[in-house]
């Protein structure tokens, strides 16, 4: 050990340091020549490029980071690539504000480089916060999905599966956001409970007298195709197949029965609307009801409304209203609280809207999806009902065309004049349907030279869900199938019904297995009032902040410890702050040893002479690393990092280093050998800690082993070391029984001096122990040195029985008298 550990220790200077040692030195490169070691693959989710790395993401990333350098330590060759999920409505949204300019202000191109200047600021932005996050990423992989190399795997994919029949274009009803002004898919739908006025309404029979329906979207009433009642009700059987008039139109429905309807809603009678919500699309295609389209794409009433086209929903909802007061038809108003579907984006309520629009056929995979998440493994395991469920619920296939800009454009082309569809070869790709023409002389069907595009583009979640794939290097790599399925998702628990899912059904739907072999899942963070952290909560804290504040080891500690992998987890600055007070302690202490390991040669076969409590720590210290690894192997963190945390600050630190001082120092008293197996067991020991901690405090774990160890163990850097394994020989019950006995005689008598308010280095001048036996008497007596030489005890004396004195616990038994 030729060079000491400086006394100044700037933890982020440090971790600053190796963010760009490590990336100059290729640590985390993935080695595509390298057969030998088995591969272990992270699907990194490419994040979308919003700008902040959010704590939510710390969270995630520090996640899946552990697991990659425990994986490259436990020796896999580990890929951990990076990519940004670039394309999407919020940076539409974005670039119109800050424009303040409408998409269709200028030419799309145009409108897209807008969007790409932005996300590529953010992206910079985001990568930063990353490294700063001291995340082992290979950069080397670094991919946009807005880049037409990534649009032509995205469109490749389309490719595939439109001619494996898995896809569809289809006039179907579609969740529709009229802010947005496009479609959505389910996932994509929120749900809130909203105050809502219920209107009793008097439908006038064709014959005499009225049925009163009960509604909360008055609206509706010009696309009202039926008048439902439940067949059970006897209130209405008499009505069932009477002619009803719908009031505000010249048109009259027949009263029918459908056992959708809720007999203790409203009045019992409700109306069919088309389409009011997700009953109403079920009940149309039930009775093959017409469907009135009164709601256009930018929520404005159609000429199909009447008098009211043109209008808003809200202002034709107020003249319907009017209009029913006049006629004498509204009963009544009360309020009621309301289930309201809401774009997630927006928190604008959704229509429905009957749309011609491409789907993916996604509900026939449900039982695939389901067989498969159950062959997965999970972290927590109880997580893929989640995943099970979802698929389960879905009602409708996945709407996969968008009516927007920023987007992989669908490679795809009509013949103006019989319709015919062109779908693009894969050899044309990436493409432009929108500015270049498909690559064929005529139409196949007609002969016509003449083609539209087709202008609609892809959801964003069709970019993103093929990254299993992707990561894995296909379609361009042969042995793509090397990395595939990959070894682990991550993914946190609000985006299993769309991220996990899609990377599912597009996998399988692909290439008819599953994407990848584990999913690891992260909660929410919590502010530190408890609710979610937002910024309209005012508990936001910025990573950035945090980091600035006590760097990512600090950060990354807050992460592991701060609950159970898959719970929620409050963000607590005294948590981060422990987390820093520990990595000053763990540094004081590798200091320590450090300059008292001058004049140690470290041979691993060196022959020294262990005393009990050398036996003590290195037992514990081995049955640590099988703790810890167990820990590691099971995704659980938050146990990983106590067992290590508890061990160093309180085993090694405060037990095991004050108590073996003495010895060190006088290696003329108690004899060189002595000196020399504390000096073995502080080299062991730390390297130990060292290594279990890498994976959590990468930084601070490096900076102490380029020191004190690399030119010994000769890797260059620690992430690159083996992986420590239990060694049984080391693990010693009876060792732990003598040493926890020791360390308790010495602990309990510098509690005495430190209750009698003495220094700790106050001379004793007698000390008596009454053991209470003969086997406890001889265990002290082995330890006696290191008590006698903690305790500054000149003279000591180990009774084998009962006396009195100070009890010394937890051991009733044992006593001891000090005379100061
Ligand atoms: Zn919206
Ligand atoms: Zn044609």
């Amino acid at each position: 050990m030729k060079q000491p550990l400086p006394k100044k220790f700037d933890i982020l200077e440090v971790e600053e340091k190796w963010q760009k040692k490590w990336e100059e030195m290729g640590v985390y490169r993935f080695d595509w020549e390298d057969k030998k070691r088995t591969t272990f693959s992270v699907d990194t989710p490419p994040p979308y490029p919003s700008g902040e790395f959010h704590m939510g993401l710390v969270l995630n990333w520090t996640y899946f980071d552990i697991v990659a350098r425990y994986k490259r330590m436990r020796g896999y060759n580990v890929y951990f690539p990076q990519g940004w999920d670039c394309h999407g409505l919020p940076t539409e949204v974005e670039v119109e504000r800050l424009h303040k300019i409408k998409k269709t202000d200028l030419p799309p191109d145009q409108f897209r480089m807008l969007c790409e200047k932005l996300v590529g600021k953010n992206i910079s932005a985001m990568k930063k916060a990353i490294t700063n996050l001291g995340c082992s990423i290979d950069w080397t992989t670094e991919y946009k999905t807005m880049d037409p190399d990534y649009w032509r795997r995205t469109q490749l994919s389309f490719v595939l599966l439109y001619k494996k029949g898995f896809i569809y274009r289809g006039t179907h009803p579609v969740n529709w956001c009229p802010r947005c002004g496009t479609a959505i898919a389910d996932a994509e739908v929120e749900y809130e409970t909203r105050t809502a006025q219920l209107h009793y309404i008097n439908f006038k029979l064709e014959d005499d007298g009225f049925l009163t329906v009960a509604t909360t979207r008055p609206e509706l009433i010009p696309a009202c195709v039926t008048v439902a009642v439940s067949p059970h009700d006897e209130r209405y059987k008499q009505y069932v197949g009477k002619k009803i008039h719908v009031p505000t139109t010249n048109r009259t429905v027949e009263v029918i029965t459908d056992d959708l309807v809720d007999p203790e809603f409203g009045t019992g009678v409700v109306m069919i609307c088309t389409y009011g919500d997700k009953a109403d699309v079920k009940s149309v295609a039930k009775h093959k009801l017409p469907v009135i389209t009164c709601i256009d794409e930018n929520g404005r009433m159609t000429q199909n409304a009447g008098k009211y086209a043109g209008m808003t929903t809200e202002e034709a909802k107020k003249a319907i209203i009017d209009d029913l007061k006049k006629e004498e038809l509204l009963e009544n108003i009360e309020p009621t609280n309301q289930e309201v579907s809401v774009c997630w984006r927006c928190h604008t309520p959704i229509e429905i809207l009957e749309k011609e629009q491409w789907f993916m056929k996604t509900r026939i995979l449900s039982s695939q999806v389901e067989k498969n998440a159950l062959e997965i493994r999970w972290y927590p395991d109880y997580m893929k009902y989640r995943l099970i469920d979802w698929a389960k619920s879905l009602e409708w296939d996945w709407v996969i065309s968008r009516q927007r800009v920023f987007a992989t454009p669908i490679p795809i082309w009509y013949c103006k004049k019989c319709n015919e569809i062109i779908l693009a070869e894969p050899n044309w790709l990436p493409i432009d349907p929108r500015t270049e023409n498909p690559r064929i002389d005529k139409c196949p069907n007609c002969g016509s030279k003449e083609f539209k595009p087709e202008r609609d583009v892809l959801d964003t979640w069709f970019d993103s869900s093929i990254t299993c794939a992707v990561h894995a290097g296909w379609p361009d790599r042969e042995d793509w199938k090397r990395l595939f399925p990959a070894d682990v998702h991550p993914s946190g628990v609000d985006i299993i019904r769309t991220w996990a899912y899609y990377l599912m059904v597009r996998h399988l739907a692909l290439f008819n297995e599953k994407p990848y072999k584990s999913c690891l899942i992260n909660g929410m963070v919590l502010g530190t009032d408890g609710r979610s952290m937002h910024k309209s909560f005012g508990n936001y804290v910025a990573s950035k902040e945090v980091f600035s504040k006590y760097g990512a080891d600090a950060t990354r500690q807050w992460v592991a410890g701060g609950g159970a992998t898959g719970s929620d987890i409050p963000f607590r600055w005294p948590d981060v702050e422990y987390g820093w007070r520990f990595l000053i302690k763990l540094w004081n202490a590798a200091r320590f040893v450090c300059n008292q390991l001058k004049d140690y040669e470290s041979k691993e076969n060196v022959k020294c002479v262990l005393q009990p409590l050398d036996k003590w720590i290195l037992s514990k210290a081995e049955k640590l690393t099988k703790k810890v690894t167990d820990a590691l192997e099971t995704c659980q963190f938050n146990i990983a990092m106590e067992e290590i945390r508890n061990f160093t600050w309180h085993v090694f630190c405060d037990c095991y280093i004050e108590a073996v001082k003495d010895r060190l120092y006088k290696p003329d008293f108690y004899g060189k050998e002595k000196r020399e197996a504390v000096q073995y067991m502080l080299y062991t020991v730390l390297y130990r800690i060292l290594q279990l901690l890498a994976p959590i405090t990468p930084h601070v774990t490096e900076e102490i082993y380029q020191i004190m160890y690399a030119e010994e163990k000769s890797r260059k850097s620690i992430h690159l070391s083996p992986w420590p394994t239990l060694n049984e020989k080391h693990v010693d019950e009876e060792a732990e029984k003598r040493g926890d006995l020791i360390m308790a005689v010495i602990t309990e008598i510098r509690r005495e001096k430190a209750e009698k308010h003495m220094p700790l280095n106050t001379q004793i001048k007698k000390l008596i122990i009454y053991a209470g036996g003969k086997d406890t008497a001889e265990i002290i007596m082995e330890g006696r040195e290191d008590i006698s030489g903690t305790c500054k005890a000149a003279n000591i004396e180990v009774l084998p029985k009962k006396g009195e004195g100070r009890e010394i616990k937890p051991y009733s038994d044992i006593q001891f008298l000090a005379e100061y």
